[in-house]
């Protein structure tokens, strides 16, 4: 799960480390109460949406005087906002965040995330800043340093002396940075995060530290015990789809590609992709309705996977343990009749009462095609998107 800028520099405040002040807007109004209350003499209103390179896009303007951050709000608020993390359609901007414009000296990139390679947490930290780290790595990547933590120790002071001396930090900077760090990991921990990056994390003319962005991911497994994080969720930032299909616990992610798939297992729904792809296809969802499917669930799980446009052909690729195939069977018929299903629908089911589900498939009336394997499956399906 993602949050906005505005309240990720919340949650860095309440772990010690340092941010402007500022105050989010939903309205023109609202974006010249904050600056008034603020106080100048230099504001920068920024977009809030759930991507980076705003200021690159036309996200993070500098306003001097009142009228200027009114003008800008105006401007901001409403705008298709595309920056190379949305795609090219862009982000509707419908929040804002007015801040004090801070002293900028020099900006450097800090973030923590969890590296499964090695099974640690690793922080890591560039002396430049406020560009893309992707860049950055790509083109001078001895201008990155990393420590990799181990969980059960910390970050230890030494570990966050190296990171501060690394992209060379000196002085009093150097100290602030070793608390800032450690609070950056505590925060890290204590919030489940996957991800937590401060780029720019600038030093002021005078040697302060101040994060000037904050990008927060959650592992979603974990969010049952952030009760106050679940609630900062923005549903308005997610795919409708996604969210859609979690009011049903149907896992779905949207994809890229033309065929369909309903699965159940996520493991079985991971194979399906695969053998789509090794015959030439390209899946447009992973969806797994899970062991307790009912009919109800499937017929909602249809009505999401046909409301994508890019959907030309769906394949249903079953596995009855505890699921029965005549359950299945039973929700495939009625949600083809509720939805008017109207592109190919390829079928495949093994199992728990398959002769009996395949029998109320065939007797159903419906144009289903049924296939006995999964290669025959995704064969059929690729087949049936290009018209053989
Ligand atoms: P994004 O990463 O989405 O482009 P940032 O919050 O990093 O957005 O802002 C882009 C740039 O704008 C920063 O690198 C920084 O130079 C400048 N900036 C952001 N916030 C402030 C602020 N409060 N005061 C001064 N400059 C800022
Ligand atoms: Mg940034």
């Amino acid at each position: 799960m993602k949050i906005h800028e505005y309240q990720g520099k919340e949650i860095l405040r309440q772990f010690g480390v340092p941010v402007p002040r500022g105050i989010p807007a939903f309205t023109v109004q609202e974006a010249v109460e904050a600056a008034q209350k603020l106080g100048g003499p230099v504001w920068v209103v920024k977009a809030q949406i759930h991507a980076g390179g705003r200021g690159k896009g036309g996200g993070v303007k500098v306003a001097k005087s009142i009228d200027e951050v009114r003008e800008l709000a105006g401007r901001m608020l409403g705008m298709q906002l595309v920056t190379h993390q949305t795609g090219p359609q862009g982000q509707k901007v419908r929040r804002l965040y007015i801040e004090e414009g801070a002293d900028i000296g020099k900006e450097f990139y800090v973030s923590v995330l969890t590296d499964r390679a090695t099974q640690k947490v690793a922080f890591i930290a560039s002396s430049e800043g406020g560009m893309d780290i992707e860049e950055v790595a790509a083109k001078t990547p001895e201008k990155i340093v990393k420590v990799f933590v181990d969980p059960l120790v910390g970050l230890t002071e030494a570990q966050a002396r190296e990171l501060a001396a690394g992209i060379g930090m000196e002085g009093h900077t150097a100290d602030q940075a070793v608390t800032l760090f450690q609070n950056l990991y505590r925060c890290y921990m204590e919030t489940d995060a996957s991800l937590v990056e401060i780029n720019p994390l600038n030093r002021d003319s005078k040697g302060n530290l101040i994060a000037l962005d904050a990008k927060f991911n959650f592992d979603s497994n974990a969010l049952f015990r952030h009760p106050e994080i679940v609630a900062l969720r923005d549903l308005d930032e997610e795919d409708p789809a996604e969210v859609e299909a979690s009011k049903y616990d149907l896992a779905y992610i949207s994809l890229d590609g033309n065929i369909g798939c309903l699965v159940n297992g996520a493991g079985l729904a991971m194979a399906t992709m695969d053998t789509i792809k090794l015959f030439g296809g390209e899946p447009a969802n992973f969806l797994d309705v899970g062991g307790g499917a009912t009919a109800e669930k499937v017929t909602e799980a249809f009505k999401i996977m046909l409301r994508n446009p890019n959907v030309k052909a769906i394949l249903v690729n079953i596995f009855g343990g505890i699921m029965r195939c005549d359950v299945i069977a039973t929700g495939v018929i009625a949600a083809c009749k509720a939805v008017n299903l109207n592109v190919p629908l390829v079928v495949r089911m093994k199992g728990t009462n398959e002769e009996l589900g395949k029998q109320m498939l065939a007797e159903s009336g419906l144009p289903i095609i049924s296939a006995d394997t999964m290669a025959e499956a995704a064969q059929k399906v690729v087949a049936a998107v290009a018209g053989r």
